[in-house]
C-alpha cells in the first residue's frame, strides 16, 4: 500500500513521513478513527514505508522485495492481529494466524475499506464473541522475543484493539512496556472509550479525521465511475465513512424506494391535516396508497424495516433543520431535499420530537419482533395524529 493510495489527509500522511525521516519512529502508536475510514491502509502504508529498502521523499518505491511483500501483506516481518473466533473451520483455539488468508482476502476484496461488522459476517463465526485473544498476545510476545527475518523493523498492526480480551491485556502490556529494538506496533480502533487507559497512557496517539464529504464523492467517481451529482448525493449522507458510501452506492434502490414510501406516508397525513382545517377534501388523501405502502414495508424483512425508520428519522431531522433555515446543516440528497421541502410547514419543532420518539418505539418493536403489521400501522396513526395537533 502506498500512501497515494490511501484516503486520508496530506497533513497526516506528511506527520508519519517526518518520524521516519525524522528517525523519530515511536514504539506503539495508537491509530484513532471513527468507522469508515483508511485507518488500515494508512497503518500499512507507514509500515511499508518503514521497511522500505528504497524509500522516496513522500513515499515507498513501491517496487523493492520489501514493497512487493507489502503489497501482498506477506512481508515475515509484518504480523498482522485481528478479531478472531472460532468457526465451522477453526473449532478450537482460534488466533489470528489461522485465519491469516481469510483476512488478506478481505482486505483486498474491500481495497483495505474494511469494516468490523463485515469482517465478522465474513469469519461467519458461530458466535459474535470475536477477540483479540490471549492466544494471539502470546504469540506477540514470541515474535517479540526472535530477531526480524530481513534485519529491520518487526511491525505488528493490530486491527480492532477495541476487542481485545481482558484477560490477554497484561500480555499485551507487559510487551508495550518492554519494546525490544526495531519493534513497532500500531494499534487501530475506532472505540477510544473502549481502550484501557493503561494502554493509551503507553502509546502515541493518532488521530484519523473523517473523509470529507469532496474525498468521498471524488473517491465514488474514481471506484464506481458513477456521476458527480450521484457521488457528491451519496457523499452528502455518508457522514464521513467510506464504507458506508459503498454501501449507499450499492443499494441506491433502495434509498430511492425509501423516498417514495416516507412521501406516500407523509403527505397523507399532510393531507388529512389539510381537511382538518377545511383546505383541502379528504379525498386527497389516498388511503389505498398508504395501505399499499404499509404492505410493502411490512413484506420487507426485520432489517429493512428498521432501516427505513432510521431513514425517516433522518428525513424528520433535516425537515426540522431545513424549517429553521439551517440548510447548511441538511444531510440529504438532491431528491431528499426537494422532498423535504414540502414538509417544512408540518413538521416543525412543535412535533418533531414526538414523530422522532415514535420512530424510536417503532424500532424498538421490531427489534423485539412485534407484529410488523401492528408496528406500522400504529406509527401512522400517532405520527398523523401528531401531525394534526399543530
Ligand atoms: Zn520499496
Amino acid at each position: 500500500m502506498l500512501f497515494k493510495s490511501v484516503l486520508v489527509s496530506s497533513v497526516l500522511k506528511n506527520q508519519l513521513i517526518s518520524l521516519v525521516k525524522e528517525n523519530r519512529i515511536s514504539h506503539a502508536q495508537l491509530f484513532l478513527s471513527q468507522a469508515g475510514t483508511h485507518s488500515f491502509a494508512l497503518a500499512v502504508a507507514y509500515a511499508q514505508y518503514i521497511c522500505c529498502q528504497d524509500r522516496k521523499e513522500d513515499d515507498s518505491c513501491g517496487v523493492c522485495p520489501s514493497c512487493i511483500k507489502f503489497e501482498k501483506l506477506a512481508h515475515p516481518d509484518l504480523h498482522l492481529i485481528f478479531p478472531n473466533c472460532i468457526t465451522k473451520i477453526v473449532k478450537k483455539d482460534p488466533d489470528s494466524r489461522q485465519f491469516a488468508q481469510e483476512f488478506r482476502d478481505f482486505v483486498f476484496a474491500k481495497n483495505y475499506h474494511i469494516d468490523m461488522e463485515d469482517w465478522l459476517s465474513e469469519l461467519g463465526g458461530e458466535n459474535k464473541q470475536a477477540t483479540i485473544n490471549i492466544r494471539d498476545c502470546s504469540n506477540i510476545i514470541q515474535q517479540n522475543s526472535i530477531q526480524s527475518y530481513e534485519g529491520g523493523y518487526k511491525i505488528f498492526i493490530f486491527w480492532g484493539l477495541d476487542k481485545l480480551y481482558h484477560a490477554a491485556a497484561p500480555k499485551l502490556l507487559k510487551t508495550l512496556e518492554e519494546p525490544e529494538k526495531n519493534t513497532l506496533f500500531i494499534l487501530l480502533t475506532e472505540n477510544q472509550d473502549k481502550i484501557l487507559s493503561t494502554i493509551l497512557s503507553r502509546t502515541q496517539l493518532v488521530k484519523i479525521p473523517p473523509l470529507s464529504s469532496d474525498t468521498i464523492a471524488q473517491q465514488l467517481v474514481t471506484d464506481f465511475g458513477i456521476s458527480s451529482q450521484k457521488a457528491t448525493d451519496i457523499a452528502e449522507i455518508s457522514e464521513g465513512n467510506y464504507v458506508k458510501a459503498i454501501s449507499l452506492h450499492e443499494n441506491s434502490n433502495e434509498l430511492r424506494e425509501m423516498l417514495k414510501k416516507f412521501e406516500t406516508l407523509f403527505s397523507s397525513m399532510s393531507a388529512l391535516k389539510n381537511y382538518a382545517i377545511a383546505q383541502a377534501s379528504v379525498q386527497q388523501v389516498n388511503y389505498l396508497s398508504v395501505q399499499d405502502t404499509i404492505a410493502s414495508i411490512v413484506d420487507l424483512g426485520r432489517e429493512e424495516q428498521k432501516n427505513f425508520l432510521r431513514f425517516v428519522a433522518r428525513m424528520i431531522r433535516n425537515i426540522l433543520m431545513l424549517g429553521s433555515k439551517n440548510e447548511n446543516l441538511v444531510k440529504a440528497t438532491t431528491d431528499e431535499k426537494k422532498t423535504m421541502g414540502f414538509f417544512t410547514k408540518v413538521i416543525t419543532l412543535k412535533n418533531a420530537q414526538p414523530i422522532l420518539n415514535e420512530c424510536n418505539d417503532a424500532l424498538f418493536h421490531i427489534e423485539r419482533n412485534g407484529n410488523s403489521v401492528l408496528v406500522f400501522t400504529d406509527f401512522y396513526l400517532k405520527v398523523s395524529k401528531l401531525m394534526l395537533k399543530l
